[in-house]
C-alpha cells in the first residue's frame, strides 16, 4: 500500500472523526447531566438563533437555485426545494417561541417537521444524483413554485392542527419524526458509500448528513430548553453550515455538485496544461527561429512595419545593405519610420518613393492587401532599380506590413540595353527604321492635335549601287556610316530624329518645322555631305558622294485633303525625292505648294 493510498485512508478517517465528534458531546451530556437536567430557557436568544438560521436557510436556497439554473443538475433542484421548505416551515419555530408557555407543542413540532421535510427532499435528490442535466426552463414553471410553497403551507397548517390535537404530546409523534430524520441521513450516507460517491462537494454533503443524524439523536434525548436540546440545535446548525459551504462552493466553481473538482484533480489538470503550454511554446520558438533564418537567407532586403510605419524587424540582407548605403532603402534600422522617410522631401531620392508610401498607407488602411512596384533610386555612379513587394499580415499585436526590396538593377540594365539595341541601326549607330516609324506616328499625332507643323526629309545616296560596285561593299558600309554621322550632326534640335530608313536611304523627322525651315535644313545636309568630298569615281555626275533629298510637310498634306496618315507624308517626300533624282541628283526638292 503506497503512502498516497494510506494518506487517502487517513484523510477519510479524519473527515469521519470530524463528522462524528458531536457524538462525544451527546454521550457526555447524556451520561453526566444531573436528573432532572438544568434548563436554559432564554426566549430572545432562541428567537435570535432561529432568525439567523432562517436567513441563512433563505440564502442557501437562493444560491442552490442559481446554481441549478446554470447546470440543470437534478440533485441541486431537490436541495433547493429542501432548503426552501425548511426555511418556510422552520421560521414559525422561532416566531412561535413566545407561545412556548401556553402551547409548547405548537412551538416544538415545527423543528422536527421542517428538518424531516428538508432531509426527505435531500434524500430524493441523492437518488437522482448523477443523472443527466434537465431542462431548467421546463421545470421551473409557476406551477412548480406554487407546488413548493403550497406544500410548505400545508405542512405548516398540519403542524398547527397536530399541535392543537390530543396527539401532540404523544411520544409517537415527535420520536418517529426524529428517528425517520436520523434514518434518512444514515441511509443517505450508506447509499453514498455503496455508490462510491466521492466528488469533493459530495463529501460536504456526507458530513452534513452525519451531523444531521446526530442532531436528530440529540433531539430524541433532549427535553425542551435543557443542555441536550441546545446541543442538538448547535449540531444541526453546524451540519447546515457544512452543506451551505458546499452549496456556495458549487456556485463559485462549476455550479454543480457532481462535476466540481478536487484540489488533487485540479493540480493534475494544471500540470498537464502547463506541460502542453511548454511544448507549444517550444514549438512556437522553433518556428520563429525557422522564420527568422528563412528571412535572413533571402537575398531580398526585407523589413516589417507596424500600422504607424515604424520598422519592427529587418533581415540580414537589409542590415548589410544599410551598412553599405546608409539610408538608401528609404529608412534607417529598426525603430525608425519607413513611411516618414519615404515622404520626406529631403529623404532618399528615389522615383516612386512617395507613390510607394501612399500605396503602403492604403494597405494599412485596409483598402488593399498588398502590391508590387518597380522603382529606381540614385546611387553614386549608377542607377539602382528595385522591385518592391508589399504584403499585409496580421500578428497577435496588430496589423503588420512586410516590405521586400529585390535588387533588379542588372535585369533593368539588360532591359534598357535591349530596348536601345532594338531602336538603333547596327551599322550606322543612328535610329533604325522601327524607331523612325514609331517616332513619326507619335509626332504625327502630336502635330495633328496641336496644329503644329511637322516636316519630313527622305534622303537617298546618289549612284550608290555604282559606289558599291566600284569600291566594294565594305567601303560602301563605311561611306554609309560617314553620311549617317554627318546627317545626324547637322540636325541639332533635340526633337529632330535622323534614322536609317533602309539600304542607303535616310529619313529625318522634324517636329515643329515648316516646309521652308525643312528645305533649309535639307540644303544644309546636302551641302554637309557634298563638303565631305568623299570620292565617287563611279558617279556619273560629280565624282563625289552626294545625296538627293525630298521634303514634305504635314500642314500641306492636310490642306491638300489627303488621308491624314503618315504614309501620305512619306509618299509626298518620296515623290519629291524622285523629282530630285530626275532633276540631276545632289539637290533638294520639296513637295509642291497646293
Ligand atoms: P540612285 O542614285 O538612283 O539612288 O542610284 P542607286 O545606285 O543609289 O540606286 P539604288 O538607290 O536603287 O541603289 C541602292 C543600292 O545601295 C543597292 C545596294 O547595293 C546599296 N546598298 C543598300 N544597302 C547597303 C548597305 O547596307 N551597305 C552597302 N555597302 N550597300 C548598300
Ligand atoms: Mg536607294
Ligand atoms: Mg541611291
Amino acid at each position: 500500500m503506497g503512502l498516497e493510498r494510506i494518506a487517502r485512508v487517513f484523510q477519510a478517517l479524519q473527515l469521519l472523526a470530524i463528522a462524528l465528534s458531536p457524538s462525544f458531546a451527546i454521550w457526555y451530556l447524556a451520561t453526566f447531566s444531573p436528573v432532572p437536567p438544568p434548563v436554559f430557557e432564554n426566549h430572545p436568544f432562541h428567537e435570535f438563533a432561529i432568525t439567523i438560521a432562517t436567513l441563512i436557510g433563505g440564502f442557501v436556497s437562493y444560491v442552490s437555485w442559481r446554481s441549478y439554473k446554470d447546470s440543470g443538475e437534478i440533485f441541486l433542484r431537490w436541495l433547493t426545494v429542501g432548503f426552501l421548505a425548511f426555511t418556510l416551515i422552520y421560521a414559525p419555530h422561532g416566531f412561535l417561541t413566545r407561545t412556548a408557555h401556553h402551547n409548547i407543542w405548537l412551538f416544538l413540532l415545527f423543528g422536527p417537521v421542517s428538518r424531516l421535510v428538508m432531509l426527505g427532499c435531500m434524500a430524493y435528490g441523492l437518488a437522482q444524483y448523477g443523472k443527466p442535466a434537465e431542462n431548467v426552463g421546463e421545470v421551473l414553471t409557476r406551477g412548480f413554485w406554487r407546488y413548493v410553497f403550497g406544500a410548505s403551507a400545508v405542512a405548516v397548517a398540519g403542524v398547527v392542527v397536530l399541535a392543537n390535537s390530543s396527539l401532540a404530546s404523544s411520544p409517537w409523534v415527535r420520536l418517529p419524526m426524529e428517528s425517520a430524520a436520523a434514518l434518512l441521513c444514515l441511509g443517505g450516507v450508506t447509499v453514498m458509500v455503496l455508490r462510491r460517491i466521492t466528488s469533493p462537494l459530495m463529501k460536504y454533503y456526507g458530513v452534513a448528513l452525519l451531523l444531521f443524524a446526530q442532531a436528530a439523536m440529540a433531539f430524541i434525548l433532549a427535553k425542551p430548553w435543557d443542555h441536550m436540546w441546545w446541543l442538538a440545535h448547535a449540531i444541526f446548525a453546524v451540519g447546515f453550515s457544512v452543506i451551505g459551504w458546499g452549496v456556495v462552493s458549487a456556485l463559485l466553481t462549476t455550479k454543480s455538485f457532481a462535476s466540481a473538482f478536487s484540489q488533487e484533480q485540479l493540480m493534475r489538470a494544471l500540470e498537464q496544461e502547463k506541460e502542453l503550454l511548454d511544448a507549444l511554446n517550444r514549438e512556437l520558438w522553433a518556428e520563429r527561429q525557422l522564420a527568422r533564418t528563412t528571412l535572413d537567407a533571402l537575398p531580398d532586403h526585407v523589413c516589417v512595419i507596424d500600422e504607424t510605419g515604424t520598422i519592427l524587424a529587418v533581415n540580414e540582407s537589409w542590415r548589410d545593405f544599410l551598412e553599405a548605403n546608409h539610408g538608401d532603402l528609404g529608412s534607417g534600422g529598426v525603430g525608425s519610420n519607413y513611411l516618414h522617410a519615404c515622404e520626406r522631401a529631403d529623404g532618399p531620392r528615389s522615383d516612386g518613393a512617395e507613390t510607394a508610401a501612399a500605396a503602403i498607407r492604403a494597405v494599412l488602411q485596409g483598402t488593399s492587401d498588398g502590391f508590387s512596384m518597380e522603382y529606381s533610386c540614385d546611387a553614386p555612379g549608377e542607377a539602382r532599380w528595385f522591385l518592391m513587394s508589399v504584403l499585409k499580415a496580421q500578428s497577435a499585436s496588430g496589423l503588420r506590413v512586410v516590405i521586400a526590396h529585390q535588387n533588379i538593377s542588372k535585369r533593368k540594365e539588360a532591359e534598357i540595353r535591349l530596348r536601345h539595341l532594338a531602336m538603333i541601326d547596327g551599322l550606322t549607330g543612328i535610329a533604325n527604321r522601327r524607331t523612325f516609324d514609331e517616332t513619326l506616328g507619335q509626332e504625327w499625332r502630336r502635330a495633328s492635335r496641336a496644329g503644329t507643323p511637322l516636316a519630313l526629309l527622305m534622303i537617298d545616296v546618289d549612284h550608290f549601287k555604282a559606289y558599291n560596285d566600284h569600291y566594294g561593299h565594305q567601303a560602301g558600309d563605311e561611306c554609309l556610316k560617314t553620311v549617317a554621322a554627318t546627317l545626324a550632326a547637322t540636325a541639332k534640335r533635340p526633337a529632330d530624329l535622323v534614322a536609317r530608313y533602309g539600304g542607303e536611304e535616310f529619313g529625318v523627322i522634324l517636329p515643329g518645322c515648316t516646309l521652308t525651315d525643312a528645305q533649309t535644313l535639307a540644303e544644309k545636309m546636302r551641302l554637309a555631305v557634298a563638303e565631305l568630298h568623299l570620292p565617287h569615281l563611279a558617279s556619273q555626275t560629280s565624282g563625289e558622294v552626294t545625296i538627293s533629298i525630298g521634303v514634305s510637310c504635314l500642314n500641306l498634306v492636310a490642306t491638300q485633303g489627303d488621308s491624314l496618315d503618315t504614309q501620305s507624308l512619306i509618299a509626298e517626300a518620296d515623290t519629291a525625292l524622285y523629282r530630285a533624282k530626275t532633276s540631276g541628283r545632289n539637290c533638294v526638292s520639296a513637295q509642291p505648294a497646293p
